[in-house]
């Protein structure tokens, strides 16, 4: 039988897709390209040295767990490296991806299969395989003002589980703020020093064994299995609002781990206060332990977390473009991680140095849901060097009339260039309200249609955002 590789790659590739997010499909897997099938190796192209290693580093897993799926698990792969622009291949780089690794989890996917999660040999297993991303550690967690309350929380129940006062944990905060990679974080460490049985495992996923555990009558069954875990960790939460059978069950466990001194840890993307429709018992349940939140990372942490990233990859990148990037990219880490990745594989691809021009490029190209090329911060320190104050001025409660103005223009601009909220907006302006910023941003509006030379100087400064940021 010939074997089509395209055909093979096209499979893996939608196997890969629903396994890890798009921006990481399309900057590392969709510029591979099938060679040939011969025997049990399939060989791929991939345009780098860099891009082969890269792969090597972040998606052997991955990698491994579709070949297995797709072609079995005797099959191997092979990667040509293009070299320069001609078609001539180097000699194939043989690769040993593990065979032992069944499957992928990014911590996120419902990718493990739980078809049967309660016969005793896949409870035993799953002892082994908690569903944890190894990657997630508190070594890479770079603290900072934004996170220091729940990483020092979650090291301490990581330290000691379910004997701190801090049980059930309950971690919440927006999108791409670090919640999922804390709380494996406390798993991987308590794996690392208890013999206890650790399971991560999503809120959507809990959800659905659930559902199917009715459908095939065996709940008995599916609650035994939790009320086995040492170290439950439920992510993201929010999901089981208006869900009450779930609730109803979660409650259950919940209360029976708890009485026997077992350690939860939950996250939620907004307090638990807000939790609407999640049953007022379970929300007064996570009164019990410690509620920390995760905020947007201030300047100097993401100014941390990029130079971690690149050092973590081996990459020097000049300390402009570092300023440049953690200015631009105020949204959330996960926004700035993606920034960063498209950078570098731009860099290779194109085999040029990092550099300003080219973050400028990578930026203005990026995928649509990073709020804008200008962040808060970037529009603050422009305003406060345009107008000879401090950024703190523009934050506190000055009511002096120059710092009013240029307050008033930089919420105006905040509100033009990105997408926040008005709440988030202003938030950054010292917390104060959102009528405060929808004031300032019609009187910004006013004063530009009756006073030329104030529509001169925010004509000004808009140029020299656009400057700036494109
Ligand atoms: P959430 O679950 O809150 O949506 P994640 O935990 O998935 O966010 O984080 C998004 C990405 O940002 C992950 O790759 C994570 O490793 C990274 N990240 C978040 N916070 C930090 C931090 N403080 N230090 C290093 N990396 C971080
Ligand atoms: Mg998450």
């Amino acid at each position: 039988m010939v074997i089509d590789c395209q055909e093979i790659w096209t499979s893996c590739l939608e196997n890969i897709k629903s396994k890890i997010g798009e921006q990481g499909y399309n900057t590392w897997f969709k510029p591979i390209k099938p060679i040939k099938i011969d025997g049990k190796v399939l060989t791929v192209q991939v345009p780098s040295q860099f891009f082969y290693e890269y792969l090597e580093e972040h998606y052997v897993h991955l990698l491994r767990s579709v070949l297995n799926e797709e072609l079995g698990s005797d099959f191997k792969l092979e990667y040509s490296i293009v070299i320069d622009k001609g078609n001539e291949f180097n000699k194939p780089y043989i690769v040993n991806l593990p065979n032992n690794v069944k499957s992928y989890s990014n911590g996120n996917s419902n990718s493990m299969n739980y078809t049967n999660p309660f016969d005793l040999q896949v409870i035993d297993a799953k002892r082994q395989n908690p569903n944890l991303n190894r990657n997630y550690t508190f070594e890479n967690f770079i603290e900072g003002d934004c996170n220091r309350l729940a990483r020092s929380a979650g090291l301490a129940v990581a330290q000691r589980p379910g004997v701190t006062s801090f049980n059930p944990l309950m971690l919440y905060g927006g999108v791409g703020l670090g919640k999922t990679h804390l709380v494996q974080a406390i798993g991987n460490e308590i794996k690392k020093s208890h013999q206890k049985f650790v399971l991560y495992v999503s809120s959507e996923k809990f959800a659905n064994q659930f559902f199917e555990a009715i459908k095939n009558n065996n709940i008995q069954e599916f609650s035994n299995f939790y009320l086995q875990v040492d170290v439950l960790i439920l992510d993201d939460v929010q999901f089981f609002e208006g869900k009450e059978k779930t609730q109803e069950i979660f409650f259950h466990i919940f209360n029976h781990l708890h009485q026997n001194g077992k350690q939860i840890i939950m996250t939620s993307d907004r307090p638990p206060r807000d939790l609407i429709g999640l049953m007022e018992r379970l929300v007064s349940r996570f009164k019990w332990g410690l509620t920390a939140d995760l905020q947007q990372p201030d300047y100097e942490t993401r100014i941390a977390i990029i130079k971690r990233k690149m050092q973590a990859d081996g990459i020097d990148i000049p300390e402009n473009v570092i300023e440049y990037l953690a200015y631009s990219i105020d949204t959330n880490v996960r926004d700035l991680e993606g920034v960063l990745i498209s950078l570098i594989a731009n860099a290779s691809l194109i085999k040029r140095e990092i550099d300003l021009e080219l973050a400028r490029e990578t930026l203005k190209n990026i995928v649509h849901d990073i709020d804008s090329e200008v962040g808060i911060d970037y529009i603050q320190k422009t305003i406060s060097e345009y107008f000879k104050i401090s950024i703190e001025q523009l934050k506190d409660k000055t009511r002096k009339k120059e710092i009013v103005i240029a307050r008033q223009i930089a919420m105006y601009f905040a509100k033009d260039y990105t997408n926040h909220s008005l709440k988030t907006i202003g938030d950054h302006f010292g917390g104060r309200d959102h009528s405060t910023v929808i004031h300032a941003v019609q009187a910004v509006s006013d004063f530009c249609d009756t006073d030329p030379a104030f529509k001169k100087t925010v004509e000004e400064i808009r140029k020299k955002l656009k400057l700036k940021a494109v």
